[in-house]
């Protein structure tokens, strides 16, 4: 988005983009919500699509392709061994990180999966700014242990940090002295931390984990999934870079980093992945178990269709008008609610503007999850789907005692280029209403729940009927509308 500015001085986020393919989209009425949130087991993750108004569970695989994409994916190169669509992918990604070897992969955790094994050995520690779902997992599944050094401002819902996805390089220092090189399978670095609301690490912040890491030997790893909305703040947000072209930062993160990955479901609009190493010998360890994992050195279970669009995605996405969409829209979601008294995290950051259930709705305690709640009222109210990231995405303890996340979050995603801004001035609408009648909503309990990652497939009921309640009240304020 080029900076444009109003006539009347508002600040609006202007489309740098048309849209020449569309998919009708249907918003069905208030009781028929109620009641699909209900069949769902008032988990989002179950809903049926077609009943769905905004989608605004993830961005992961549902950003919009450009026609440059849509057309690189019908000359692609069909082969099972030495197809061109590879070559071409591997240099754009030489080009754009400097780096020499490419190894593929269908998605961003089956590049932690090869990571974790070939890197991790029982007993191992990694630390990193703040842990992803997946790369927890297969990093335990190795019997490593993930240590989050996050700054303290990072767990903040409100800062005015504009770096929160930091590390605490001191905290780091005193961990390699304290555990010993040796213990530490690699340092991981993610960009555009998820979990914590999108937010970004400066590149002076990498400048001194890197020198950290190399001081010490240590491998230094970078999940780049979230790139595109952390290269867009450094070069908003941080003095030193703001000449300095997207391409240009792109390669001195890189350069600060032995091993790159991406899931090509956010980098690169597509879906795929991509390991990225800089040196023989760990493309040498690795790409054994893509082959055995993945499928050949020149696919990596990604259709050459998807493959030639991750390489047109990749190029687009050194194009600041295109990368700063997302983040723009946020930023405009954010401020539109703060404006109205919503409590949502800030600073704004990528990805999806994000939720405080717990101020929210400060009267549900946090073993009757807030922000399920919030999620399954959100729908109800306006058929927007949001993504719970709070107590019911924690796993229980041991003695069956739930784990209490550190902030119950409901994630409102703004997949790239996708929707409106009146479909954005709508879902900001909805939530104000939502959130002058929030004494309505009430707790959730379970009523199914799964051992693993109970969040995805968990089915709850409410403590009280306050759906219906909330439907009661939809109609006194809208009448007929929807
Ligand atoms: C989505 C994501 C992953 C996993 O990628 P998939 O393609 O969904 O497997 C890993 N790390 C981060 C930071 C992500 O956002």
């Amino acid at each position: 988005m080029e900076q444009i500015k109003l006539f009347s001085g508002q600040a609006l986020p202007l489309e740098m983009h048309k849209v020449r393919i569309v998919e009708k989209l249907n918003l069905i009425p208030v009781e028929e919500r109620a009641k699909a949130m209900i069949e769902a087991g008032c988990n989002t993750f179950l809903l049926r699509n077609k009943d769905v108004f905004m989608d605004m569970l993830t961005d992961s695989g549902v950003n919009a392709m450009s026609q440059n994409q849509q057309a690189a994916m019908l000359v692609a190169d069909d082969s099972y061994a030495g197809s061109e669509s590879f070559y071409r992918f591997e240099s754009k990604i030489q080009e754009l990180f400097g780096m020499n070897f490419v190894l593929p992969a269908h998605q961003g955790r089956a590049c932690e999966n090869i990571l974790s094994q070939v890197y991790v050995k029982d007993g191992q520690f990694v630390p990193m700014n703040y842990h992803f779902t997946t790369t927890k997992a297969h990093i335990q599944l190795n019997g490593g242990t993930v240590v989050e050094l996050m700054t303290e401002e990072g767990l903040k819902i409100n800062s005015d940090e504009m770096f929160k996805g930091n590390m605490d390089t001191n905290a780091l220092a005193k961990f390699i002295k304290d555990k010993g090189p040796e213990n530490i399978a690699f340092v991981r670095m993610e960009a555009g931390t998820n979990l914590i609301g999108g937010q970004p690490f400066s590149l002076k912040n990498l400048e001194e984990v890197s020198n950290l890491c190399h001081h010490s030997n240590i491998l230094l790893v970078l999940d780049a999934s979230l790139l595109s909305d952390n290269l867009y703040f450094i070069k908003k947000r941080e003095e030193d870079f703001k000449n300095q072209s997207i391409r240009q930062i792109t390669k001195k993160i890189a350069n600060l980093c032995d091993i790159i990955y991406f899931s090509a479901r956010k980098l690169g609009s597509a879906r795929g992945g991509a390991i990225v190493v800089r040196k023989q010998e760990d493309y040498d360890r690795m790409k054994g178990l893509i082959t055995l994992y993945e499928g050949f050195l020149t696919y990596g279970g990604m259709s050459v269709r998807e493959i030639e669009a991750i390489t047109i995605g990749l190029e687009e996405t050194m194009d600041e008008n295109m990368i700063n969409q997302g983040p723009q829209f946020i930023e405009y979601m954010t401020n539109e609610l703060l404006k109205a008294g919503v409590p949502v995290v800030t600073p704004a950051g990528g990805l999806g503007c994000h939720i405080n259930a717990k101020d929210f709705l400060p009267h549900i305690p946090q073993e009757q999850y807030p922000a399920g709640a919030l999620a399954a009222a959100l729908y109800v109210t306006g058929g927007i789907r949001g993504m719970e990231r709070g107590t019911l995405s924690e796993e229980r303890q041991s003695d069956g005692s739930e784990t209490l996340a550190n902030m119950e979050l409901v994630r409102i995603a703004l997949p790239r280029r996708v929707f409106t801004l009146s479909q954005v001035k709508y879902v900001i609408d909805r939530i104000i209403w939502l959130f002058n009648h929030r004494e309505l909503v009430q707790g959730l309990v379970f009523e199914l729940e799964p051992e693993i990652l109970r969040f995805f497939f968990g089915r709850l009921t409410t403590i009280s009927p306050w759906i219906e309640d909330l439907v009661k009240k939809f109609r006194e304020d809208f009448g007929d509308s929807l």
